[in-house]
């Protein structure tokens, strides 16, 4: 047996550590970027943006790191761990820095194991057991196992961002964790380097060798030593994160970390938030993916009586079939009812209007057996007085639909606008159940106390809900943080739970280790942190020798900061509004104090949750699927918005640099605005960033020729066959390159000599559609009208076969020139000319929507500019107005075929015999638009119209065109559009967007068609 190491805190070193790069030596720094630029294929990202961006996580913190490190290979990130040590620099490990409590959060190097080292090293599907390199996304190894008929089944919520590393890092716990464990029990080994370079692998200690075999011991040791420290002030619930495992000599745990109770060393990383070691690799427990899955949703009175329920309710699942019991409050559900896209999912759950629902699975092979568990709890629920309060999903479609209401649950809350946000500090405290009724009420009038309120959220099953009290970080939210955090742990005490119950240490959560375990047990947490790191090379500062939670100096929000007064060119005071944290009612517009006018505010929304880092449905963020890179992603965007009106990154605030750079592959998609959560709309805070820039530099040639397109397309369209030769002689392509920077490798839209305008389409007079019974005014865009003249055609043809009497939007006194919303001169930064073309439009076409007349259009992006940013130009009501009879072709008609106004059309239409595959527009997909166009195509009789999973198609407006874009175009292109069309050779394509159709047409040699053509055809058919 080895002899036992000699025990000394390293402290002084760790701080002197720490304290040298804080103060951050430039010279440190450049030797530092220097090394690994030269002895590393990683990326070394030293810029005060980049270091900007990596200064935070999901908590409330911010230090600026020294540098961010994104190693190519896990050889890399060995290197890095060598420089590193050679001079002094402390390394903060994160994978999709998602943590809530500060633990990515370090003024060292930050190392990014998410970009690269993610690769899935074994799999043993006999053994039941994956080994995975520790950047892998939970939901990217859970997809690569299905095929085997096995998961990974710790389901954290930020399954689609979290890595594995930060998962173990954090010893992090899914909603299943009553059936499957935590972290700590789904991991059986871990290769990890530790400060002195050594490469260890951690596994059963009874197998170690070797200085493992050594710490094993060595940690053995303290544990008997500590025992009757260890019985008096462990918690014995299932959800406890804090400290180290140190009971993995000394079980205290509900469920045993070990199945046949031995000790496995690799436990002793998980849930030491990089502190010990860096991980290689971790090799993983599998599970049998169940085959059937059924819910109840209990609908309660009162939000005592559900969590009085919860300790009954885990009774049912003796039979290792209970996998969750979830809790939804009522705040949640009136929040989910007020989102439409959740709202119709959450009705079906709801009897009557619950205070409190709790979700309640079973899962197993044998359905029959589950179904019986639903009859048990609906049986339990009448003895405990509450009969009728069940609502049975047996089936899987909508349950997954409920499911993903549950999740995106604090999400729905973050999204409250005004200074005041709901803070993570104590919101994953866990309780015995027995005492869940208590604890909640008794810390619901601790909120009250200090004038404020938290939502109530999650695993009831393990006695760990979720709450955030809403507090102002920028006015007396820590000192409030400090005592609503010292009232709760007095509760957590009286009630025998774990004060981090979920979410981890970092630095929210270190000083309440000692706290929690006494002295003596928290001074072996430094032993061990000694033994492991005795150079405090890793993470240091947290778990041993943590700051104090309420430090303002390492906040996002200190008292100190400030935004850079700014008068944006659009309307942002929406979001300049304050809030009252005992109602959550907010100010009204403009009234916040903001010096960016909302700007500002807008941008703050944006919490660092992550959920942006996703790959799986939904638009948000194309560019990031491309390049995975921080920056091209919409938090690392609204991060670099923030750094730069708050004027951290220097005085150029939004005209910056790093704001150029960190927009450049942004494709204005809209993708975030409905997908983020908090609603982060960056599409349109590029707009504002391109009005901030061309004021400075002022506008490229490009930016000319693209943005006054409108003004010049019924010109050039009388030269269509020259201005066409472009496409035809690559010397010209070539010299466009030149001049313009429009690729010459792309084709451009081809003008049409005879426009649409000049086409004699026989449209009502503005007198005639005021005066019909059935009025529609079709606004045609410079796009189809110029360019795609047939598709405005087959609108026409179409809203004219169905009855109705179609007018041309058009000015009131004609001047020859058309209705334009503005589109092309906001995409270039001309936002004054954009309001100009914006307000004719308005002032044309506001007295017939006034009339309730639809505006009704086809190109995706003019049409819902109508009702995004046109609203924000400060047209007041009559914007409004406009924006609420602006609809697209296919949004009209199924509203018209829903209402059974359609009757005539649908008697017309022939069927068409082929396939029909859609991809819908980003637009389309942010306003929810996509549906109605698949209920239009589905009028022609036989049509099976399916919708092709894809995010942006990479064109985007001229971004796509753009010489110095187009390989990141296609690439967006090909992650899921393109290869869907190349794999339906005989069906018809259907695209309403000009430039998807274009993207198409490029990327895949295929003709896309507007759906107003598609009807057209079956009309003609
Ligand atoms: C909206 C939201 C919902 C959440 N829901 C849950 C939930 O349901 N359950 C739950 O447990 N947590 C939850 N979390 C917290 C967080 O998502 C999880 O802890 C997650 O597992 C962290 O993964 P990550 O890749 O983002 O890790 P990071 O935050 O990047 O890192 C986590 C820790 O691991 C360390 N680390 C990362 N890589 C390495 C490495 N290679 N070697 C050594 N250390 C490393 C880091 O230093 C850090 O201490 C939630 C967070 C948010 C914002
Ligand atoms: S941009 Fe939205 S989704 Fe992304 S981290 Fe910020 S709040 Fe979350
Ligand atoms: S607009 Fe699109 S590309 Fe830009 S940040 Fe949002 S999702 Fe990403």
């Amino acid at each position: 047996m080895n002899a036992p190491l000699p025990i000394k805190v390293a402290r002084e070193a760790e701080g002197a550590a720490y304290d040298t790069v804080s103060k951050s030596s430039n010279e440190v720094a450049g030797r530092l970027a220097q090394r690994l630029a030269a002895e590393t294929q990683g990326e070394v990202l030293f810029s005060p943006a980049d270091r900007g961006r990596y200064a935070t996580d999901a908590s409330i913190y911010q230090v600026m790191p020294v540098g961010v490190f994104v190693p190519k290979s896990a050889k890399d990130a060995r290197i890095a761990l060598d420089i590193c040590r050679d001079l002094k620099v402390p390394i903060v490990p994160r994978g999709g820095g998602t943590s809530q409590c500060g633990q990515t959060v370090g003024a060292g190097l930050v190392i990014d194991f998410s970009k690269h080292v993610r690769k899935v090293l074994d799999v043993d599907a006999a053994n039941r057991t994956a080994t995975v390199e520790p950047g892998i996304v939970l939901d990217h190894l859970n997809a690569h196992l299905k095929k085997t008929g096995l998961w990974y089944p710790v389901d954290v919520s930020t399954a689609a961002q979290a890595t594995l590393g930060g998962m173990a890092g954090n010893n992090s716990c899914g909603s299943r964790s009553i059936a499957y464990g935590n972290m700590v029990h789904n991991v059986l080994g871990a290769q990890a380097w530790t400060s002195d370079g050594e490469l260890h692998t951690f596994g059963r200690f009874e197998e170690a060798t070797g200085t493992a075999r050594a710490w094993g011991e060595r940690v053995r040791e303290l544990a008997l030593a500590l025992a009757p420290e260890i019985d008096a002030h462990w918690p014995k619930v299932l959800r406890r994160v804090g400290g180290y495992n140190l009971d993995v000599f000394r079980n205290q745990n509900e469920k045993p970390y070990t199945r046949d109770g031995s000790v496995n060393l690799a436990h002793l990383l998980v849930g030491s938030e990089g502190t010990l070691a860096l991980t290689k690799s971790l090799t993983l427990q599998l599970a049998e993916l169940p085959r059937h899955k059924v819910l109840g949703v209990v609908n309660f009175p009162t939000f005592y009586q559900a969590m009085d329920s919860a300790q009954h309710i885990v009774k049912l699942g003796t039979d290792g079939t209970l996998t969750a019991v979830e809790l939804v409050d009522r705040t949640m559900i009136e929040l989910s009812l007020q989102n439409p896209a959740f709202a119709p999912t959450v009705r079906t759950a709801l009897i009557g209007q619950p205070d409190a629902v709790l979700l309640v699975e079973f899962a197993g092979a044998d359905k029959a057996a589950l179904l019986r568990k639903l009859a048990e709890l609906q049986e339990l629920m009448g003895d405990l007085g509450l009969p009728r309060s069940v609502v049975l999903m047996p089936d899987e479609g909508p349950q997954k639909a409920l499911w993903e209401v549950r999740k995106a649950g604090l999400n729905i809350m973050m999204s409250l606008k005004g200074d005041g946000k709901p803070v993570s500090f104590i919101e994953d405290c866990a309780v015995p159940l027995v005492h869940l009724a208590e604890y909640t009420d008794e810390l619901t009038q601790v909120f009250r106390k200090h004038g404020t309120k938290g939502t109530w959220y999650a695993h009831a099953s393990v006695g760990t809900l979720h709450v955030r009290p809403i507090l102002d970080m920028r006015r007396e939210g820590a000192t409030k943080m400090r005592a609503i955090a010292e009232e709760a742990s007095a509760l957590v005490r009286k009630y025998k739970g774990a004060y981090s119950g979920e979410h981890g240490d970092g630095l929210c959560r270190g000083e309440w280790i000692r706290w929690q375990f006494g002295p003596k047990i928290a001074t072996a947490f430094g032993e061990i942190k000694q033994l492991f790191d005795p150079i405090g090379l890793l993470s240091p500062k947290r778990i041993v020798d943590p700051p104090r939670m309420d430090d303002t100096r390492l906040m996002r929000f200190p008292p100190t900061y400030k935004v850079i007064p700014l008068q944006p060119a659009l309307d942002w005071s929406a979001w300049d509004v304050q809030n009252d944290p005992a109602t959550e009612k907010t100010t009204a517009p403009g009234t916040g104090g903001d010096a960016a006018k909302g700007f500002a505010k807008a941008v703050e929304m944006c919490n660092n949750n992550g959920h942006c880092r996703k790959f799986d449905a939904g638009t948000m963020c194309p560019s990031y699927r491309v390049t995975r890179d921080e920056q091209h992603l919409t938090r690392g965007r609204a991060n670099t918005l923030r750094l730069a009106v708050s004027g951290q990154l220097g005085p150029d605030g939004l005209a910056s640099e790093e704001v150029r750079e960190a927009l450049e592959l942004c494709v204005s998609c809209k993708g975030c605005k409905r997908d983020c959560p908090t609603g982060v709309d960056m599409a349109r805070m590029k707009i504002e960033f391109l009005a901030a820039d061309r004021r400075k530099n002022g506008y490229s040639l490009r930016d000319k020729v693209i943005g006054r397109l409108p003004d010049y397309a019924a010109t050039a369209s009388r030269f269509a066959g020259l201005m066409n030769l472009r496409n035809r002689v690559p010397l010209l392509a070539k010299l466009g390159e030149k001049i313009l920077g429009i690729s010459a490798k792309r084709s451009l839209p081809e003008w049409e000599s005879c426009h649409f305008f000049q086409s004699g389409v026989p449209g009502a007079s503005r007198a005639e559609v005021l005066a019909a019974s059935k009025p529609v005014v079709l606004f045609v865009d410079t796009f189809n009208a110029f360019f795609e003249s047939a598709n405005a055609k087959a609108a026409f043809h179409v809203l004219s076969a169905a009855g109705y009497t179609v007018h041309i939007a058009s000015k009131e006194t004609p001047d020859g020139k058309h209705l334009c919303c503005g589109r092309t001169y906001l995409a270039s930064g001309m936002v004054d000319e954009a309001k100009a073309k914006a307000g004719e439009m308005v002032d044309a076409l506001h007295p017939l929507a006034a009339r309730g007349i639809p505006v009704v259009g086809l190109e995706p992006s003019c049409l819902l500019s109508l009702r995004d940013e046109v609203t924000g130009m400060g047209f007041g009501e009559r914007a409004r107005v406009l924006a609420g009879q602006a609809l697209l072709l296919e949004e009209f008609l199924a509203r018209e075929a829903a209402a059974g106004r359609l009757e005539e059309l649908r008697g017309k239409l022939k069927p068409l015999g082929k396939p029909i595959l859609v991809h819908g527009h980003c637009h389309q997909k942010a306003f929810g638009a996509i549906s109605p166009v698949l209920d239009v195509l589905k009028l022609v009789p036989g049509a099976q119209p399916q919708l092709i999973e894809s995010s942006c198609c990479g064109m985007a407006g001229s971004f796509g065109y753009e010489a110095r874009h187009i390989d990141v175009s296609m690439q967006m292109a090909e992650l899921s559009l393109l290869p869907a069309v190349r794999n339906a050779p005989d069906a018809l394509i259907v695209a309403d967007g000009t430039s998807c159709r274009h993207q198409i047409h490029d990327g895949a040699q295929r003709q896309a068609l507007h759906a107003a053509v598609v009807l057209e055809m079956a009309l003609r058919a």
